[in-house]
C-alpha cells in the first residue's frame, strides 16, 4: 500500500510501526501544503500548535480527505486559533488527576483498578485529549519509580486490575511492556490487564505477532479499550488487528468522545457502532467532552448529548449502545447520563 503523499512517509509492507511512530507530521506547513488545505489556516495552526503540538501519523493522514476543511479525522488533528482563548470552567486538570496521583506513574481513582502511566508518547496529538496539559516530566516512569508502583501493587490486596495508560502505551516497546507483565504476574491478587489505546486505529502497524503473542502468553484477562470517534477511522486493517487480538484471548472495546463537528450527528454514531461490530469491536462508551483548557469548541452540551443517545437508542440493538456518560472528580464511578 503506497501513499499519495510526496512529503509523508512513503508506507508499504515492511514500514515498521517504530518508523512511522518516528515520522509523524509535526508541521502545521507541512500539514496544510500536504492537504491541500487553504493557507489562511497556517497562522491558527501555529497558535494552537504553541499551544499543544501537533502530531498525527502517516496512516491517520492519509485517511483525511484532501482540501477539506470539515474532515472530520482533520478536526481532532488541526490545531486552531480557539485553542488558546481561557473560556472559564475549562481547566488544565479537568478530572482533579493529581489528587489521584499518589506515585509518579500511578494514578489510583476507583475501587480496585489503578492506572499506570507508561509514558507521555502517543502517536497522534488529539486536539481534544484530557490530558494535554498532563505534567508527563513528573511522571516519568524509570525503574526507581517502577518498583514503587510494584510495592504500592503489591500492598494493595483490593486491587485486581492494572490499566495501562498514558499517553499511549502502546508507544512503548515490546521488550518494556514484556517485562512490566512478567512483574505484575507475580501479584498473586492482579487478575486483569486493560490497555487504553489509541494506537491500533490511527497507527495498525503496532498490532504485530510478537506484540499479540506477549498478551497470549500473559496469565491476565486482557481487555484492550481502543479509541476511534468517527466510522472513518474504522477500516479492513481495523478488523485484521482485531482478529489477531482476539485470537490471543484479547477482549476488544471501544470508547469514543463525543465531539462538536466529528461526530455530533445520530448517522454518524449509528455507522460508528456498526463499523465497529462489523471489525469485531464492542462500542462501550460515549464520553462528553471532559472540560479541559483549549478544547471548548469541541464541546456539546448535554441536553444535545442526550437528545442524540435517545435516537440513536431507537435505531440501534442494545449490544451496539455504548454508555453516555462523563467523568466527574471524586466520584467513586463514572455517571451515566442516560436512564
Ligand atoms: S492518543 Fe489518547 S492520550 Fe494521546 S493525545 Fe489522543 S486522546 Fe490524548
Amino acid at each position: 500500500m503506497m501513499n499519495s503523499f510526496p512529503k509523508a512517509l512513503q508506507i508499504d509492507n515492511n514500514t515498521s510501526w517504530q518508523q512511522l511512530l518516528s515520522h509523524t507530521i509535526n508541521d502545521p506547513e507541512q500539514l496544510i501544503k500536504l492537504l491541500e488545505l487553504p493557507h489562511d489556516y497556517l497562522q491558527g495552526a501555529q497558535t494552537g500548535d504553541a499551544e499543544f503540538s501537533l502530531k498525527v501519523p502517516t496512516p491517520y493522514l492519509n485517511k483525511i480527505k484532501k482540501g477539506d476543511i470539515n474532515d472530520p479525522l482533520l478536526r481532532q488533528i488541526l490545531p486552531i486559533e480557539a485553542e488558546a482563548q481561557q473560556i472559564p470552567g475549562y481547566v488544565t486538570d479537568p478530572l482533579a488527576e493529581m489528587s489521584a496521583n499518589h506515585h509518579e506513574g500511578l494514578i489510583h481513582k476507583y475501587k480496585g483498578r489503578v492506572l499506570i502511566i507508561l509514558t507521555g508518547a502517543c502517536a497522534i496529538n488529539c486536539r481534544y485529549c484530557f490530558r494535554r496539559h498532563f505534567p508527563y516530566q513528573e511522571n516519568k516512569l524509570g525503574p526507581k519509580q517502577w518498583q514503587q508502583v510494584l510495592k504500592y501493587l503489591n500492598d494493595d490486596e483490593s486491587i485486581s486490575e492494572v490499566i495501562f495508560s498514558g499517553g499511549d502505551p502502546l508507544a512503548t516497546s515490546d521488550n518494556r511492556l514484556a517485562q512490566m507483565i512478567t512483574d505484575l504476574e507475580k501479584i498473586p491478587h492482579l487478575t486483569r490487564l486493560r490497555i487504553h489505546t489509541r494506537l491500533p486505529i490511527v497507527l495498525p502497524q503496532r498490532i504485530t505477532p510478537e506484540f499479540t503473542s506477549i498478551l497470549e502468553n500473559s496469565r491476565f484477562d486482557t481487555v484492550m479499550v481502543l479509541h476511534a470517534n468517527h466510522p472513518n477511522e474504522i477500516d479492513n486493517e481495523t478488523g485484521r488487528i482485531t482478529s489477531q487480538l482476539k485470537s490471543a484471548n484479547v477482549t476488544v472495546l471501544n470508547q469514543s468522545v463525543l465531539l462538536k463537528g466529528v461526530n455530533d450527528c445520530v448517522e454518524t454514531l449509528k455507522t460508528l457502532s456498526e463499523k465497529l461490530f462489523h471489525a469485531g469491536i464492542l462500542p462501550y462508551y460515549l464520553f462528553t467532552l471532559d472540560p479541559v483548557q483549549g478544547a471548548a469548541h469541541f464541546n456539546v452540551d448535554d441536553k444535545q448529548a442526550i437528545q442524540l443517545f435517545g435516537e440513536l437508542q431507537t435505531l440501534l440493538p442494545g449490544y451496539l449502545l455504548p454508555k453516555l456518560a462523563r467523568e466527574i472528580p471524586e466520584r467513586p464511578s463514572k455517571t451515566l447520563l442516560h436512564p
